[in-house]
């Protein structure tokens, strides 16, 4: 898997499509999986949901956004990786923006899981499951903070809004330090890992 970090959800199609919607096939980057350099290339495409947070008749509300998501595999060790934007979670709906929205009306606002359905439109369901995320990565989260941003913060609240105001320095650093994708579950307690997180751009 590589993350982009010069694509987002919102103009993953543009950036990945010429003007008549044909696919960009003469996509190369390294491999995340044995570092050849260039070594791979355009090998397919496949269909996924990624969902945004748009403001509609001032109202926050979830817009599904399909992507044509390219695939590509290198010439060195054969193996095939997905490129995908930078603000997607891999292997969830919600992109990273919507995530950090939600968390932002949970967590800072110290809302109830009762009461926050009903300022926002995903269920509670899907609400709650985003929590066990957030709840499953934020220690890590904080220690890179520390490592790669110098920056020493103890509560949830002000490890969130450090993240509200650094997204993408924090998206990039989360995958140079860890290997791995933030808030990415996925795969992420098989060992050996299956899955390889490259990163792309800039
Ligand atoms: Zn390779």
């Amino acid at each position: 898997m590589i993350i982009d970090i010069g694509i987002e959800v919102k103009n993953y199609s543009k950036k990945t499509k010429d003007k008549t919607g044909k696919i960009d096939k003469t996509v190369i980057c390294d491999c995340p999986n044995c570092h050849a350099k260039q070594s791979a290339t355009y090998y397919c495409t496949y269909w996924r949901h990624a969902f945004v947070f748009e403001m509609k008749d001032g109202i926050l509300k979830l817009i599904d956004h399909h992507l044509e998501i390219i695939r590509v595999e290198c010439n060195s060790c054969e193996t095939t990786h997905a490129i995908l934007p930078w603000d997607a979670i891999p292997y969830k709906q919600c992109s990273l923006t919507a995530f950090l929205l939600i968390m932002q009306k949970v967590v800072l606002a110290d809302n109830t899981l009762e009461k926050a359905p009903k300022k926002l439109q995903p269920s509670s369901q899907f609400i709650y499951e985003m929590v066990c995320v957030w709840k499953e990565f934020w220690a890590s989260v904080t220690s890179l903070l520390r490592v790669a941003f110098l920056t020493y913060l103890e509560s949830e609240a002000e490890v969130l809004q450090f993240i509200l105001k650094n997204t993408k320095m924090v998206v990039e650093q989360y995958i140079k330090h860890n290997k791995w994708g933030i808030f990415m579950t996925h795969g992420r307690k098989q060992n050996p890992r299956k899955i390889t997180v490259g990163i792309r751009g800039n």
